[in-house]
């Protein structure tokens, strides 16, 4: 939720004004997120299976919980970095502080649980669920 605006520049002092336009990617802005609720039963696993057979989506819990992470960037997201509608920015995005950001610290970094594609889920829900195998075979 890149908080700058578009600009051309040269040699720009690093400072928390300047911060963003350093920003490769701008990885705040190519994302979107959703808390789910916590999964604990082999059904609620399953679904999420079935969510993250889908293209560019993840999912991690951190501290605050479950979610489901989406990795698309934001239409809005400039060439140059910048917010093409940077006085209308929803709310979430004028809320994102750069103080200490994804630019210092990969959010993963904070992750208990990181789901990155299918197949690590998969393997999790294995490992939780003696029966994951066999959850479809009538008893
Ligand atoms: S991740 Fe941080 S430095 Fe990068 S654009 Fe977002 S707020 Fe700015
Ligand atoms: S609206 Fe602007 S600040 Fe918000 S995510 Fe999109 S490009 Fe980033």
């Amino acid at each position: 939720m890149s908080s700058k605006q578009s600009s051309a520049q040269a040699e720009v002092e690093f400072n928390a004004e300047t911060k963003c336009s350093f920003c490769e990617g701008t990885k705040c802005c190519v994302y979107t997120t959703q808390e789910i609720e916590t999964p604990r039963s082999i059904d609620d696993f399953d679904h999420m299976l079935w969510q993250m057979a889908h293209q560019d989506i993840q999912i991690y819990k951190d501290e605050d919980g479950w979610f489901l992470l989406v990795n698309n960037r934001c239409q809005f997201l400039q060439d140059d970095g910048g917010c093409g509608i940077y006085e209308t920015r929803p709310q979430v995005c004028r809320d994102y502080s750069n103080d200490f950001c994804e630019y210092d610290e990969p959010a993963e970094d904070n992750f208990d649980h990181y789901f990155r594609d299918y197949d690590s889920l998969l393997t999790y829900c294995r490992k939780r669920f003696k029966k994951w195998d066999t959850r479809f075979t009538s008893e």
